[in-house]
């Protein structure tokens, strides 16, 4: 692929940070806990211990004061997927930083696309940056980038994947798009895929069991639930065919042109959940979630014991998730312009975001906002949106912020995926500042 000069200027800039990360004695790798702040995280501790480095590291949820009081000691510090956000990074001392999120006012190294006019929000990930300095662990940029929701891959992603895949760290594969075809069984891949939401199968378990059935595939073999992996070519193309065939009579055809798409399997690891893209980028998800952060670095490095550890981690999450759906069905509530979900002191903060993303339902016409509780009278806001609203300018980043600024609170994200944490007592205002702020 042909790269433009503000590309080209980026890579230029990324040569400069690897220099400058290299010369750092013991750095500390400060790293955001989502999949994107582990695989980056994880690009740059790998690269400081190929370099023979003493590195540490250090996950955190958002860098506020507290957190820059408590870097202040450090000597070297590189930043991934935070610290472009928080001008008080100026008062440390030397530091690197690599994001890919709005910033202004930062005087410090920052390797960030924004910053060349690259979009960070869908055409690289920090991953991608933290790939684009280190030119190492390649797998783990289209890990992060498709944990940030950054699917379809184009732009520098697109540079990206064309070098891991030149690299042989990256296949692309063109297959049915549901989530978990390597590690979900057939029953819960078909029962839980929601997008595209086919009539007649997602949430319908009896309905798959019958469609199953009828197209003769069987959902155990040897006494093994199946995956749809384990799937002969033609029992794949049975089932395709037989989902398409449903949207076709249902006229949700562009739906059915939908089902292919892409996917990013990386044939050097094992076929467990760190394979494929999606599933990898979950498992480190759930790691960071649940403060283990460092499980989920540890798997992309591929430390001994760490992938064990993030499978009980990943099991304990999916039950959480699995409560979460049951109480956010029924109790989601329709407040006009969007959905919205109390889930105080019912779904925890950690995992509020995952449920309302899995709770929307792509044909909705309105995003949903969820609520959780958190700490210091605080309560913790998670907004997804489907797609197609995005075609229609909406950015839910922007919508968070604003709402932010009204009401005193932090907030802000990707156009697709955002959150905020308000102040307990000032919900009402901040309900009414979306509703004011949505296209109706
Ligand atoms: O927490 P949740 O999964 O809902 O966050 C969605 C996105 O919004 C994440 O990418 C996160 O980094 C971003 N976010 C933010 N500021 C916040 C909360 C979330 O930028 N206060």
């Amino acid at each position: 692929m042909e790269l433009s000069v503000n590309q080209e200027q980026f890579l230029e800039s990324c040569k400069e940070a690897r220099k400058l990360a290299l010369s750092f004695g013991n750095p500390l790798v400060v790293h955001h806990y989502d999949a994107d702040g582990v695989s980056s995280g994880a690009i740059a501790v790998g690269a400081m211990r190929d370099a023979g480095k003493k590195v540490r590291s250090l996950s955190l949820s958002k860098l506020d004061d507290s957190a820059i009081e408590l870097l202040s000691k450090e000597k070297e510090v590189i930043f991934t997927d935070l610290g472009g956000g928080n001008k008080r990074v100026n008062e440390l001392a030397d530091v690197l930083i690599i994001d890919h999120h709005e910033t202004s006012g930062i005087d410090k190294l920052q390797i960030n696309p924004m910053l060349f006019g690259i979009d960070g929000s869908d055409e690289l990930s920090s991953s991608g940056a933290a790939y684009c300095v280190f030119r190492s662990r390649d797998e783990l940029a289209i890990v992060g980038a498709v944990g940030d929701m950054q699917y379809p891959l184009r732009g520098m992603n697109r540079w990206v994947l064309e070098q891991s895949v030149q690299s042989g760290s990256v296949r692309v594969e063109n297959e049915l798009r549901f989530y978990g075809r390597y590690c979900r069984m057939l029953m819960h891949f078909l029962q839980y895929s929601d997008d595209p939401y086919i009539p007649m199968i997602s949430y319908q378990e009896d309905r798959v069991k019958t469609l199953l059935s009828d197209l003769a595939i069987d959902l155990k073999k040897n006494d093994k639930w199946r995956t749809y992996s384990d799937l002969s070519p033609e029992e794949k193309t049975r089932l395709i065919s037989a989902i398409a065939a449903i949207l076709i009579s249902k006229n949700m055809i562009k739906k059915a042109e939908q089902l292919i798409g892409e996917s990013y399997i990386f044939p050097k690891r094992k076929k467990d959940e760190t394979f494929e893209a999606n599933e990898f980028s979950t498992l480190l998800n759930a790691c960071g979630r649940h403060k283990k952060a460092d499980v989920g670095l540890r798997v992309c490095l591929e430390d001994e014991g760490a992938f064990s550890e993030a499978r009980l981690i990943l099991a304990e999450h999916r039950k959480m998730i699995k409560e979460g759906i049951v109480f956010a069905t029924g109790n989601v509530q329709d407040f006009g312009k969007f959905k919205f979900l109390d889930a105080r002191n019912r779904i925890d903060e950690s995992i509020i975001g995952t449920v309302i993303g899995m709770a929307l339902v792509q044909t909705w016409k309105k995003p949903i906002i969820g609520f959780s509780s958190s700490d210091n009278n605080t309560v913790k806001v998670s907004s997804r949106t489907p797609r197609h609203l995005l075609e229609k300018g909406l950015d839910l980043g922007k919508l968070m912020r604003l709402a932010c600024e009204e009401v005193g609170g932090i907030g802000g994200g990707h156009r697709i995926a955002a959150g905020a944490t308000i102040p307990k007592d000032k919900i009402n205002e901040f309900l009414l500042s979306v509703g004011s702020n949505l296209d109706g």
